[in-house]
């Protein structure tokens, strides 16, 4: 009873903040971004990168050397010239440089954190009109699949919604303040997933948010089942989608899946647009794709990002370990924001075939081409041209599904790779609720 109430609490208190007059607003501006030309984009984006960059050098030690002295229009020559490229071990390094007030965070400034999947998790200050902006752009992808503030929608992540031991409905808890089911990815098990597929049929959400993970495994249970549910629009976000699981989303979950690319820095968001185009909201932030040199390029890099909207801590020039390219042309959308490739996996989690040779998520998909009665897989580089295939099999699991696995992974993947399978009870998930399909736990293989 009381865990409701406090959940109440945090609800309408989250709504309060997300959810206001204000919050309308700023949508609505944003969307007007989005008839801009590119002089007109471009103009606005000048305008808020200097903006970010004179906060950094007020308040940052770090940036205190550089000069003030420049306009808006040589905003971008200056962060290139000026500005060095820094990532989370300089900020885990120099906190008293690149923090503001001495590393301190103000009573008024929220405090973001990332994850720390990949290394020790990191803190970054966040102003109020910040966070707001974010909501705003979020909201703003929204509208992208029809959706606009109180058209119900449902959200299966890692939010803990209700106690993992508990075995009977409801999985799930109705934030009525702004028509969200919140769904416990916890209990997409056999013994508890019906539940949640009768409650997703009677709520009948316009939009679902989900990590790919949690929609994929939903979507496997639905196909055991032989249903389908018909959600008009997924919002997937916070890990790679993969194109096996992009399939059966749609073939039992969704119709339409809209993915969205940003991290707990903000340093960068793109936005899938109902064209499957992956869009970098260029009034979100400056983004840079730059290669092992530092340099720009046209080929595929480093995300390297620059907040337009956090001025309680300005991140300029943040290097980030994704990595994709820009991709040319104007989409068919109309909408007036750059485009890039998709945003394959974390640098450290690219792994690499017999020869050396890195071998993309994407294409590692096809091993499972065909395969059934695998309820989750997992794909880890354990040593030089050596993959461990960890499987979750299905009841009907055998030798055969086995094989198939392996004959597709030396005929579609790669042909000389050595592979080690291994069946496991369960794999799990991060303490964030999110999983990892690839991993690379070969320290010896990374590149610096
Ligand atoms: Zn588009």
């Amino acid at each position: 009873m009381l865990a409701g109430l406090r959940k109440e609490f945090l609800y309408g208190g989250r709504a309060l903040v997300r959810d206001n007059a204000l919050s309308q607003r700023l949508v609505h501006k944003l969307r007007a971004h989005e008839t801009l030309d590119e002089e007109g984009l471009q103009a606005m984006g000048d305008r808020l990168l200097h903006r970010s960059l004179q906060a950094a050098i007020d308040k940052l030690p770090y940036y205190a050397h550089i000069t003030r002295d420049f306009t808006p229009r040589e905003a971008r020559q200056a962060l290139r010239e000026l500005f060095p490229v820094v990532d989370k071990t300089a900020l885990l390094d120099h906190p008293q440089a690149l923090y503001p007030n001495g590393g301190v965070k103000r009573p008024w400034q929220a405090l973001g954190k990332t994850s720390g999947t990949t290394g020790s998790p990191l803190v970054v200050f966040r102003s109020l009109q910040s966070v707001q902006m974010e909501q705003a752009f979020i909201k703003r992808h929204w509208t992208w699949g029809g959706y606009f503030d109180g058209m119900p929608r449902a959200t299966l992540r890692g939010d803990l919604v209700t106690e993992l031991e508990r075995q009977e409905p409801p999985f799930w808890f109705e934030n009525r303040y702004n028509r969200q089911l919140l769904l416990s990815s916890r209990h997409l098990t056999d013994q508890c997933v019906d539940a949640i597929i009768g409650k997703l049929r009677d709520y009948a959400p316009a939009m679902m948010q989900a990590y790919p993970s949690t929609a994929y495994t939903l979507a496997l249970h639905l196909r055991r089942r032989g249903q389908a549910l018909e959600i008009p629009f997924l919002f997937t976000a916070s890990e790679p989608l993969y194109p096996h699981q992009q399939e059966l989303i749609r073939e039992h979950l969704a119709d339409k899946i809209l993915d969205m690319y940003g991290m707990a820095e903000r340093v960068a968001f793109a936005t899938q647009c109902e064209y499957g185009s992956l869009h970098v909201n260029t009034d979100y932030s400056h983004v840079e794709i730059l290669d092992q040199d530092g340099e720009p390029t046209d080929g595929y890099g480093q995300v390297v990002g620059t907040t337009l909207h956090n001025l309680a801590m300005p991140l300029v020039r943040y290097r980030l370990s994704d990595r994709t390219r820009w991709k040319p042309g104007r989409c068919p959308c109309g909408r007036p924001f750059p485009m890039i490739e998709p945003v394959t996996g974390k640098l450290e989690d690219r792994i690499t075939g017999g020869d050396g040779s890195e071998i993309s998520p994407s294409v590692l998909t096809f091993a499972f081409k065909g395969v059934e009665n695998v309820r989750k897989s997992q794909v880890a580089q354990v040593g030089a041209g050596h993959w461990e295939l960890r499987l979750v099999p299905d009841l009907g699991f055998t030798q055969a599904d086995q094989d198939k696995l392996l004959h597709n992974i030396h005929h579609l993947v790669d042909p000389t790779v050595r592979v080690s399978v291994v069946l496991r009870d369960a794999l799990p998930d991060t303490a964030a609720g999110k999983f990892r399909w690839v991993v690379n736990e070969w320290q010896d293989g990374r590149r610096t």
